[in-house]
């Protein structure tokens, strides 16, 4: 089995990263991206022990999650990709972490939603640390506000900051920014690092790797 395979690669590969920043293996959870690929694919990771996934459209993991979900219990599922407030009842009953706060409006709306699915996913702020304009996630300068929104004003779960660094820049500096601006916040969750570098990401700090092509391969479509 491929998947197999390359799960046993990415974490022989994690604990190399983690080793070397003098952390523990275990410290670095990976999230396997599991957009575009069949249910199929995800149960061949579920059968070598990788419980928790990530999804950057609600739709779409709306339609392989449930299912899956009552098979395996401990699942557990990351929103990864922007969210819109029309879609954040779905979200908060689906996921177990969203990973893209990065708006005031939503963070009012997914308060509102958690109260109403009396749910609580914890959640990450998504930084656009590259200040990218057609790039999600809010800028360095907006974040203490977003947070004190988020925390004091709404009282949503928010544990860590996410990252997606500027594709055609060494992503070294914008780990670097995440891990001071988690730092400065008091913020334990450090989600960054994809196939092409998050054993980078571990050396700088990530708690969670993001890791999908490195999983199952290439994406059928585009995402
Ligand atoms: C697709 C995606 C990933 C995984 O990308 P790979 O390069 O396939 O590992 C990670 N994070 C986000 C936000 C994504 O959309």
């Amino acid at each position: 089995m491929i998947v197999s395979a390359n799960l046993e690669t990415v974490h022989t590969k994690i604990a190399v990263a983690a080793k070397e920043a003098q952390r523990p293996a275990d410290s670095v959870e990976l999230v396997a991206v599991s957009k575009t690929q069949p249910a199929q694919a995800v149960e061949a990771a579920l059968q070598s022990g990788q419980l928790v996934f990530g999804e950057n459209r609600v739709q779409e993991a709306q339609e392989k999650f449930p299912a899956l979900k009552q098979h395996h219990r401990s699942l557990r599922v990351h929103l990864i990709g922007p969210l819109q407030t029309n879609k954040a009842r779905q979200a908060v009953e689906l996921f177990d972490v969203i990973e893209s706060l990065d708006r005031p409006k939503l963070a009012r709306v997914l308060a509102k939603e958690m109260e109403h699915c009396q749910k609580r996913p914890d959640c990450l702020i998504q930084v656009n640390t590259g200040e990218e304009p057609q790039k999600a996630g809010v800028v360095p300068a907006d974040l203490p506000a977003l947070l004190t929104l988020a925390r004091q004003e709404l009282s949503l779960p928010v544990v860590g900051l996410m990252c997606i660094p500027p594709q055609d820049e060494p992503p070294a500096l914008h780990f670097a920014l995440l891990v001071k601006l988690a730092k400065q916040h008091d913020l334990k969750a450090l989600s960054m690092g994809m196939s092409s570098d998050y054993e980078t990401a571990i050396r700088f700090g990530a708690t969670s790797v993001r890791v999908g092509t490195g999983v199952f391969g290439p994406r059928q479509v585009k995402p």
